[in-house]
């Protein structure tokens, strides 16, 4: 068996861990990358392996910092199951939709900002104004529709009209969607098999609502093997956890990301 880090590795956020066990790839979380927007935008279009090599993905709770880029995965050829508690796949229910939504706005966002700065430097303006800062009032005027909210439609005619490059967004609503006919919410405490050969069982990690620590016994040393993220693990010995953790079997050998 080996173990691959992709993400959440001296850092926090992009939990993604690959194990590879004979013919078997199974994805051990697979979150997004959170900070800068641009920056982050960057790291989590790039998935470091072929989603379509993949044959599961345990997620071990729906933070989207866990569970973001699934509908990545699921959108490029994966063809598993994603395997994870009831309560987590609820959960996903809500927060991959609404990731996606975040998406979309980020990449409008981005939009906005291309368009503007052409409309302020490019002299496309008609304005008579020759200061730079009245120009990009006057671009915001046309491309907004209020403080807080962007004219998405006048954006996209105008990047289309002045040949800008539009950032899509990671993934859609109806890509997030698609996602969550691949999830598959096992009870805790009941084994399921992950692989050939390889079965796993969760327990409650007391994170939020439905997280787990997952452990499979080892064909290896004939003991047990835990996956835990940092912060599963971490909060199944928080005095913040929303419940006490179960307890877990015992000789577990514990590995956190
Ligand atoms: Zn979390």
């Amino acid at each position: 068996m080996q173990i691959t880090f992709y993400g959440a590795a001296r850092e926090v956020t992009g939990s993604m861990h690959l194990i590879a066990s004979g013919s078997d790839r199974i994805l051990l979380d697979c979150g997004l990358f959170q900070g800068r927007r641009r920056e982050a935008a960057e790291k989590n279009r790039v998935l470091p392996f072929d989603p379509a090599l993949l044959t599961n993905v345990v997620l071990s709770h729906a933070h989207t910092d866990h569970s973001g880029r699934i509908p990545v995965v699921t959108a490029n050829g994966f063809n598993g199951r994603v395997l994870c508690t009831r309560a987590t796949a609820s959960a996903c229910g809500y927060l991959l939709p609404d990731s996606a939504s975040i998406q979309q706005s980020d990449a409008d966002y981005l939009n906005y900002k291309s368009v503007r700065a052409a409309l302020a430097h490019g002299g496309v303006l008609r304005t008579g104004a020759n200061e730079r800062s009245a120009r990009l009032e006057a671009a915001k005027k046309i491309l907004k529709k209020g403080r807080h909210e962007l004219n998405v439609d006048t954006i996209n005619r105008l990047a289309e009209e002045l040949r800008i490059e539009r950032v899509k967004p990671l993934y859609t609503m109806a890509d997030a969607e698609q996602a969550l006919g691949f999830f598959d919410g096992i009870p805790y405490r009941q084994p399921v098999t992950i692989g050939n050969g390889i079965r796993c069982t969760f327990y409650d990690a007391g994170h939020i609502l439905g997280s787990a620590i997952s452990i499979s016994p080892s064909r290896r040393t004939g003991g047990l093997f835990a996956w835990a993220s940092p912060a599963t693990w971490a909060a199944s010995t928080s005095r913040f956890s929303t419940t006490p953790p179960s307890p877990l079997p015992r000789r577990t050998a514990p590995w956190t990301s």
